[in-house]
């Protein structure tokens, strides 16, 4: 799934179009029921920037548009073609370099999901206090992993950078936020907006240590990774059990 660093990486890309009158083209019936292309086409692009998980295309006439990757979408940058090959979500075409959204799945003109979202977790610099005044007001039954994945209590931060994050300050995912303490809080948001920022600035994914590594032991002290679905949305929470010590896993509230 992309990750706020994600987006930043597709954000830096497109910059050579900003500045841009821009030429769009819509392939996919998907996103050509979107209207964007048609919204968008023939004004100026005037930036592009990441807000947690999103892109956000601001064009001239007040034009916004929010693009989401979920699992399956990716944005490119390339020399201006006139070409179109395969299905593509959207063409920024410039005078020399054309933008491609490949794989949606979200296209949109503005709406008020945007305002709903939480601070974003690779802004510079983040604002961590605002973060934490989301969190204090959250439900505190919730476990730590959820929580960092709420995007509207903070943005950006996905199942991969909370694995890591949680590695890295060994503090478990099972944990509650009742019973997290606010410096415990700050010091698991710094790392995580730390990390996912040098992952952007260097345009490499981390070295996981988590992630994915259910049943490798841990780099740390051997003991072997366990995972375990997490939450309403059942995302797989991956940590070590010595390393992170905490409640044991709860089975999700709906799952049989
Ligand atoms: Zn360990």
């Amino acid at each position: 799934m992309p990750e706020g660093d994600t987006l930043h990486r597709a954000a830096n890309a497109l910059q050579p179009l900003v500045g841009q009158q821009i030429h769009a083209i819509s392939i996919h019936p998907r996103a050509q029921a979107t209207r964007v292309a048609e919204t968008v086409d023939g004004h100026t692009l005037e930036s592009v920037t990441a807000f947690g998980k999103n892109l956000i295309l601001r064009f001239s006439g007040s034009i916004t548009v929010r693009s989401h990757l979920r699992m399956s979408g990716s944005w490119r940058l390339r020399r201006r073609t006139d070409e179109i090959t395969g299905r593509p979500w959207l063409v920024l075409r410039a005078s020399e370099w054309e933008g491609v959204l490949n794989g949606g799945p979200v296209l949109e003109l503005h709406t008020r999901a945007l305002a709903r979202l939480g601070p974003d977790i690779l802004a510079t610099p983040p604002d961590i206090d605002k973060m934490l005044t989301r969190l204090r007001a959250a439900d505190q039954t919730r476990t730590l992993g959820e929580t960092l994945q709420d995007q509207e209590l903070v943005a950006g931060i996905g199942n991969m950078w909370m694995a890591e994050t949680l590695w890295h300050t060994q503090t478990s995912p099972w944990r509650r936020l009742r019973d997290i303490d606010e410096a415990t809080r700050r010091l698991v948001l710094q790392a995580a907006a730390d990390r996912m920022r040098a992952a952007v600035d260097s345009g490499r994914e981390p070295q996981k240590q988590a992630h994915a590594r259910a049943g490798r032991p841990c780099t740390r002290c051997g003991t072997p990774i366990r995972s375990w679905g997490q939450g309403d949305a059942n995302r797989i929470a991956y940590w070590c059990p010595t390393c992170q010590p905490g409640p044991e896993p709860s089975v999700p509230a709906h799952a049989g």
